[in-house]
């Protein structure tokens, strides 16, 4: 799961659109009229050939990683626009810009209506829509329970294992919200440590930066005009996963990879270039 760029924001006329087609929605008298419309509504307008839909994917498409991947697992196409706070529970929010990113439909299907909150009432960590429950109810009100990649950093959350595992690790203090957030987040949504190619297409990555890395730094050491070096710089932000690249570069800022990896860190030292990468 990777933080998204900010400053992308569609044309003004495609955000007017939207928001006209916000007005069709929060014009219904009641909530499960809402949700209802607004379930029915975004399929029709999210289609190939609807104007303001094809520019909404062009701006998420700006948004992603390496060759178009999904926001939450990094490794496949993104090609589903996805609602942070899922359209049926907040259908206040369906046409909203700032609600949308791009993912792929292995997370998106299982993600569906899964949301959750913490209560404004009482502070407790609460579902906002229990499995099972046909129909959308109305959610409680309180702060978000899932890490919101357009505006939060999620490696504030958690840091990946890359001495081992390649799994995420909860860096919260156990019982605060920050680490309900992430477990929530990142195990029971998103399933970013269960799902086994995932973890193993990140250690892949880590493969994959290094050598990058490394050929780098040979081929700036003999001396290589800088177009050809520019080059490989882009092909290395290409690639998929760069959580696994900025792990790489955090660990060696913290000082903690040349325990793991000496190899790895001495190239860092010798291209300090690459921690802006
Ligand atoms: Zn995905």
């Amino acid at each position: 799961m990777i933080q998204l760029a900010k400053n992308i924001i569609p044309a003004k006329e495609i955000i007017d659109k939207l928001k006209e087609y916000q007005d069709q929605i929060d014009s219904l008298a009641t909530f499960q009229l809402r949700s209802d419309k607004a379930k029915n509504v975004f399929s029709t307008r999210n289609r190939i050939g609807n104007k303001v839909f094809d520019a909404v994917k062009v701006k998420l498409t700006e948004m992603c990683s390496g060759a178009r991947r999904c926001v939450y697992c990094e490794d496949s196409v993104a090609d589903e626009v996805e609602h942070i706070h899922p359209k049926d529970l907040y259908p206040n929010l369906c046409f909203h810009w700032d609600n949308y990113v791009y993912a792929c439909g292995n997370c998106n299907g299982p993600k569906n209506n899964k949301f959750a909150i913490f209560r404004k009432d009482n502070g407790n960590f609460h579902n906002v829509n229990p499995q099972g429950k046909m129909k959308a109810t109305e959610p409680l009100e309180g702060n978000d329970a899932l890490i919101n990649p357009r505006i939060e950093d999620p490696l504030d959350f958690c840091i990946l294992d890359l001495s081992s595992t390649f799994k995420f690790v909860v860096v919260a203090k156990g019982g605060t919200d920050d680490a309900f957030k992430a477990d929530y987040t990142y195990n029971e949504v998103l399933r970013l440590n269960d799902r086994e190619f995932l973890r193993k297409a990140r250690e892949n990555a880590y493969t994959n930066y290094k050598s990058r890395l490394g050929y780098y730094t040979t081929k700036k050491v003999e001396g290589v005009a800088q177009d050809k070096l520019d080059n490989l710089v882009l092909n290395l932000k290409q690639e998929a996963h760069p959580t696994v690249w900025k792990e790489m570069q955090r660990y060696h800022s913290k000082g903690i990879l040349k325990s793991i990896d000496k190899d790895l860190d001495d190239l860092f030292i010798k291209s300090p270039e690459a921690l802006n990468w």
